[in-house]
């Protein structure tokens, strides 16, 4: 408004007025106050794994994700921790699928071969395994079914408590059930204590919608279910409180962490998650249609890459995640490491 007297534009404040913009002037002034930090170590950057020796496939919904042969691991591996990414998330495509996933929990199946070469040749990198049945079911669902296609909850437990063993087994140091199977973090704890793997820590995807942001992973994983969907255990979009059931359920069951998945439609759920469950690490999963949609937009020009994509990957942390399973890891931890 100008100021009628003077011709000045706009009132001043007073003396002694707050100034909230003080904090704001230089640079070094920003980064002196940032209430949340990102760093390299904060990501786990997602592989794909299938059987061979040198190959890396491109995925065409995902740029710059591709599935990697047993071959090519250490290699990444390497890569990754040279960039300060100290976790990864393996995902198995195996060889042959069958409607009771068998190779999901066989000693030499694709996951079990990665998590071996892995902890070779990198034995200080963090290696997390999905724990679930949809990428090795030929019928592509997360469990064992029944007569009319349902996923039967009791029967799955004992394949997925099998899945986790085999993994540890292989050397996983953390084990991630993602089926959103009622019992499944409770029956795969005791499966690996029985087998003296205390040691192995179950991150628990408590919250996984049902979501039409999965929709690039399926090509990746090749797990997309040939009839049907997965709205009977994954939850509605539309719920929050279920979440706190489900996370608080699991602790109980001795979940060591929590994941919410996706991240960016569900940031409010984070952040309740993360409050009624602080005494336990909490990872958000920025899922692949997330990661999409910033890169399609980025590739048209509409978007400035690192930047929408640093500030994601922040907004994630602010909401109350402590880790954040991504597939901009990688180009994130470089740009991180170039702004030092
Ligand atoms: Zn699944």
């Amino acid at each position: 408004m100008a100021d009628l007297d003077t011709g000045r534009v706009g009132a001043a404040l007073g003396p002694g007025a707050a100034r909230p913009r003080r904090w704001r002037r230089t640079s070094a002034l920003r980064d002196l106050v940032r209430e949340t930090p990102l760093a390299p170590d904060d990501l786990v950057y997602p592989l794909f794994v299938v059987d061979g020796r040198g190959e890396r496939t491109p995925i065409a919904s995902m740029p710059g994700v591709e599935q990697l042969s047993v071959g090519v691991l250490a290699d990444e591996a390497r890569a990754l921790l040279s960039l300060g990414i100290e976790a990864v998330l393996l995902f198995g495509i195996p060889e042959s699928k069958d409607a009771h996933g068998s190779e999901s929990h066989a000693e030499d199946g694709i996951v079990q071969q990665a998590i071996r070469v892995l902890k070779d040749a990198v034995p200080e990198l963090v290696v997390m395994t999905d724990v679930c049945m949809c990428e090795y079911t030929d019928h592509g669902h997360c469990g064992l079914l029944d007569a009319d296609g349902a996923v039967l909850n009791d029967e799955t437990l004992e394949i997925l408590a099998r899945i986790a063993v085999s993994h540890g087994e292989a050397g996983a140091d953390v084990v991630a059930p993602s089926g959103m199977i009622d019992g499944m973090v409770g029956a795969i704890r005791s499966a690996l204590d029985e087998d003296g793997l205390q040691g192995v820590a179950v991150l628990s995807y408590a919250v996984k919608y049902a979501s039409a942001f999965y929709g690039p992973f399926r090509e990746a994983a090749e797990g997309a279910p040939a009839f049907g969907d997965r709205r009977s255990h994954q939850m509605d979009p539309a719920n929050a409180r279920e979440a706190l059931r489900e996370a608080t359920l699991d602790v109980e069951q001795g979940a060591d962490g929590l994941v919410v998945k996706p991240a960016l439609g569900y940031l409010d759920v984070v952040r309740r998650v993360h409050e009624r469950h602080p005494e336990l690490p909490l990872a958000a999963y920025n899922v692949s249609g997330e990661y999409a949609m910033v890169k399609a937009a980025a590739a048209n020009g509409w978007l400035d890459e690192r930047a929408a994509v640093l500030e994601v990957l922040t907004g994630i942390r602010r909401a109350g995640a402590d880790l954040v399973v991504t597939y901009h890891a990688k180009d994130a931890a470089s740009w991180l490491q170039e702004a030092r």
